[in-house]
């Protein structure tokens, strides 16, 4: 699948204070598709999904490296203007954060930044967003009601039908549905998939059925690192690596005992597959083998030679700007010819 990228993410590495949020995370967020990011709580979605319209920002003591690219344009440069980069991400919160004004107001609000002044053309946009967001035929008859008095599955659509009126490129979610009752989530559910074809969606959920029944692709992030990401259908039937598999099958995820490692910096494709080779034949079958590489075409070549062999490849990391660490358990009794 050949897909068009909309959010470019380049090694990019948050710290909250001291504490390190996100560690050197690079991947491409497809266009006008569902990405959902998944992982166990504190494991780094929400900071990521901030760091795309720069809400993080907003949080004392951040510290941000790395890049993020929205239509190929670092959105961390000095002269971004963020509120014109705001304008393009509709957010939707875990809780639906309406306006403290009517439920007219509440989208007007979006349109009037637009410049839309005109009364009838305001109730003619005002009522098609409301339509977009499945609440027109609930409000029609109390649009001037105030907003706060609507249930929280109605509050979190029109969050959405206000967020819509902007005009955004891209719909940020972070967790959009918890909130809400079975009923309500659906709805949004069924808006999001429908809305897909217009906006790029980028979608925080710890709720792994709901990633099944939108993603199209996915992200699987633990303790701040980029374990894994792909097509949803690659992910969810065949994941590559042991944390995914674990995550999936609700199990408990535990760091791999290394029996050996091997840092094989400086070395060039075909020594460093050679020298793991060699490496793992010293161990026993199911015995695990870390090494380390900064030679980057080795980060697929090695994995790819190992799995030839027969060996398992548990997981591929990256550790910083140069270097990624593989870890491969032996599955198989190779002899160098
Ligand atoms: P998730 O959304 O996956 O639950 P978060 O992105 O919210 O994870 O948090 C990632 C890590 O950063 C967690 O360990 C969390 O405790 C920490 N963290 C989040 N926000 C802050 C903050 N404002 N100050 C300090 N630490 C934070
Ligand atoms: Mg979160």
């Amino acid at each position: 699948m050949e897909l068009k990228t909309h959010i470019s993410v380049k090694n990019l590495s948050i710290w909250y204070g001291e504490h390190q949020a996100l560690n050197n995370v690079t991947i491409d967020i497809p266009d006008k598709k569902i990405t959902a990011i998944i992982g166990p709580s504190g494991c780094g979605k929400t900071t990521l999904l901030k760091s795309f319209n720069r809400l993080i920002d907003l949080q004392d003591g951040v510290k941000v490296s790395g890049q993020v690219l929205v239509d190929g344009e670092d959105i961390y440069h000095p002269k971004v203007e963020v509120t014109h980069l705001r304008k393009k991400m509709g957010l939707l919160s875990q809780r639906p954060q309406v306006l403290p004004m009517s439920i007219y107001e509440n989208v007007a609000y979006g349109l009037r930044i637009h410049g839309i002044k005109d009364k009838k053309k305001l109730d003619e946009v005002i009522q098609h967003y409301l339509k977009e967001s499945s609440l027109w035929e609930e409000v029609k008859n109390r649009l001037h009601s105030s907003a706060s008095k609507l249930s929280i599955g109605q509050q979190q659509r029109l969050c959405l039908a206000r967020g819509l009126a902007v005009e955004p490129e891209v719909i940020l979610g972070d967790e959009p549905t918890s909130a809400l009752d079975p009923l309500s989530a659906e709805r949004i559910e069924q808006r999001l998939l429908e809305l897909k074809n217009q906006y790029t969606i980028v979608l925080v959920t710890h709720i792994l059925r709901q990633a099944k029944r939108l993603a199209d692709y996915i992200i699987f992030l633990y303790l701040g690192n980029l374990i894994e990401h792909g097509p949803a259908e690659e992910i969810l039937k065949n994941p590559k690596y042991l944390k995914t598999k674990s995550y999936l099958e609700g199990q408990f995820i535990e760091e791999p005992k290394i029996d050996k490692e091997l840092n094989l910096k400086g070395t060039v494709c075909p020594d460093n597959f050679v020298k793991a080779k060699l490496a793992l034949e010293d161990l026993k079958l199911g015995q695990i083998l870390k090494i380390i590489v900064d030679y980057e075409p080795a980060v697929s070549e090695v994995p790819k030679a190992m799995e030839y062999e027969g060996h398992k490849i548990l997981e591929v990391k990256r550790l910083n700007f140069t270097d990624w660490e593989i870890i491969i358990q032996k599955r198989n009794n190779t002899y160098l010819i």
